[in-house]
């Protein structure tokens, strides 16, 4: 009787490397990919890395990482690396970066759809319970509601 099933054993070393399919981390990077584009809207493959989005930045100083970094990580799909970095929640979507960008990415908008992606895992940024009582007396009313539409889920 002839047993045609093949073994692992029976692959040459150097055909069961390539035959290997890697699937976990690709694909999650890829859905990431193709989430960030969706929600935001942008075409991230647009930016070139000129870094003029950086430059044009008033909040810079306060982020962990600079607008150019967040573009290169978005098109590697590092969302690990780009869900603990500030620079989405301190981006005060000013626009400044988005009418400099010689190639049009709209990075308010890629801004905003990573704080979404956060967001809509329960993740709050700010826990309103945690506030301290002097910044809930001093801050104006607008200013607490407008920070926790941006800032919680
Ligand atoms: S200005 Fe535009 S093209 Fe240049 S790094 Fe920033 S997002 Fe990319
Ligand atoms: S929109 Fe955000 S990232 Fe762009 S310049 Fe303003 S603060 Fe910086």
């Amino acid at each position: 009787m002839i047993h045609n099933t093949l073994k692992t054993s029976d692959i040459h070393p150097f055909l069961l490397k390539k035959m290997t399919i890697r699937l976990s981390t690709n694909i999650a990077k890829r859905e990431f990919f193709d989430k960030l584009a969706k929600i935001s809207g942008q075409n991230i493959q647009q930016c070139f890395q000129c870094g003029t989005c950086t430059g044009a930045c008033p909040m810079l100083d306060k982020m962990d990482t600079n607008p150019r970094k967040i573009m290169r990580m978005a098109q590697a799909g590092m969302y690990e690396k780009l869900e603990n970095v500030n620079t989405c929640w301190v981006c005060a979507s000013c626009h400044s970066c988005n009418v400099m960008c010689p190639r049009g990415v709209d990075l308010p908008k890629i801004m905003e759809a990573l704080r979404q992606m956060r967001l809509r895992k329960n993740q709050n940024m700010i826990e309103p319970s945690r506030l301290p009582v002097e910044t809930i007396k001093e801050c104006p009313q607008i200013a607490m509601v407008a920070g926790f539409r941006k800032l919680t889920s």
